[in-house]
């Protein structure tokens, strides 16, 4: 441990995102030095301005494809375009992001012995043919779609870590995240609940694709941060792979309805094509961050939602 007390130095990468933000206001929050190190590329300036002038917080513009010489204690890998029309915009750079981002992050750990976890992702499980997905379950994933750029690179990712961890001896905390929502969401990033309520708000159609019975577990960010934290003060034996997200299963029809509600919209909801691959039913089985974290998210979709079209009401009058 550096400095003083619990203080430690820690590199978010992925730090000016929608995640990675809310995890350096935690980790600021919590008495630790923050470097932050994004290129920018899906990450804004607004998520973390409020954090500039911050005696403990330090930006970088930083590629995780290049190697990256600091000194730090632990490091909390989040680095990685998450929409689909983002990491498809380029997709060779998503891959590389997933997997030069995660051997560079892991030789700087090495170098340092810091801790490190890897943010990596519900889609490692594909298509899932299990319902709901345990950490056991080794996935269905095409290798060559429009989304293997993201699926894979996140699987090689992971099996990064686990040989850094066998072969290096490096302390690796891997977390499995499904979808989560929340404030500093990207407005135009596609995904469905920052599209929905976009559109509810503008008062447009909103676009539900294929028959809108297929599913989704949404988890608000703060409850996300808590079991981030939570998984990286594990003991030193404890790797994961951990599922983080909240069981509670929504059909996209449900969630457009529930917008619709609770913006008092006068959007129609309309059916669009279904996406290439896209996933029909997803829910994370949590019994393991029950068991081993003593983790469960708190806040229900209907509390989370308004939270987040507070801010994108915010944001357009921002605009
Ligand atoms: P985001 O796009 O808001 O954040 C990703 C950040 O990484 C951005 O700030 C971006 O500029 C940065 N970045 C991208 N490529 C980079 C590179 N090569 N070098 C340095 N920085 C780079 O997405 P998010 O929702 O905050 O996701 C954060 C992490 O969590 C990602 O790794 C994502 O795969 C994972 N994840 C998110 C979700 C979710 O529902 N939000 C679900 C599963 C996994
Ligand atoms: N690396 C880095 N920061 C460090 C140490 C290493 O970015 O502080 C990068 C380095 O460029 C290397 C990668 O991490 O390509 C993997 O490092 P490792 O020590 O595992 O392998 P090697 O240096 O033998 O390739
Ligand atoms: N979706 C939708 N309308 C939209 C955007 C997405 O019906 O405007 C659907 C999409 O087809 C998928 C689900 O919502 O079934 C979740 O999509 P998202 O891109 O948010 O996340 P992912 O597919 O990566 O879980």
């Amino acid at each position: 441990m550096r400095k003083y007390g619990l203080s430690k130095k820690i590199l978010v990468t992925g730090g000016a995102g929608f995640l990675g933000s809310h995890l350096c206001d935690r980790l600021l929050e919590q008495g630790h030095e923050v470097l932050c190190a994004d290129n920018m590329f899906t990450g804004s300036k607004r998520n973390i301005e409020h954090l500039s002038g911050h005696s403990r917080f330090e930006f970088m513009r930083h590629d995780v494809t290049f190697p990256l010489y600091v000194e730090v204690d632990e490091i909390y890998n989040l680095a990685c375009p998450a929409s689909p029309i983002h990491y498809q915009h380029d997709p060779v750079q998503t891959t590389k992001t997933s997997v030069h981002g995660a051997i560079n992050m892991l030789g700087l750990a090495k170098r340092v012995r810091a801790k490190i976890m890897q943010a990596s992702t519900s889609e490692i499980y594909g298509d899932p043919e299990v319902h709901p997905q345990p950490e056991s379950y080794l996935g269905k994933v095409n290798p060559i779609g429009h989304r293997s750029c993201y699926d894979e690179g996140k699987r090689c990712a992971e099996t990064l870590f686990f040989d850094y961890h066998r072969q290096h001896k490096i302390r690796v905390k891997v977390v499995r995240i499904f979808n989560t929502y929340g404030p500093r969401m990207h407005p135009n990033d596609g995904r469905v609940v920052s599209n929905f309520i976009m559109q509810a708000l503008r008062g447009v159609d909103i676009t539900l694709y294929g028959d809108g019975e297929q599913t989704r577990s949404f988890c608000y960010v703060d409850d996300l941060i808590d079991g981030f934290i939570k998984v990286m003060e594990t003991m030193d034996d404890f790797t994961g792979p951990v599922n983080i997200g909240n069981p509670s299963e929504f059909s996209m029809r449900q969630l457009a309805e529930l917008v619709v509600e609770l913006t008092n919209s006068r959007s129609k909801i309309v059916h669009a094509p279904l996406p290439p691959d896209d996933p029909r039913q997803r829910q994370p089985d949590i019994s393991l961050a029950r068991q081993t974290l003593g983790w469960e998210p708190k806040v229900k979709l209907r509390q989370g939602l308004e939270r987040t079209i507070q801010y994108f009401e915010q944001l357009l009058g921002a605009a």
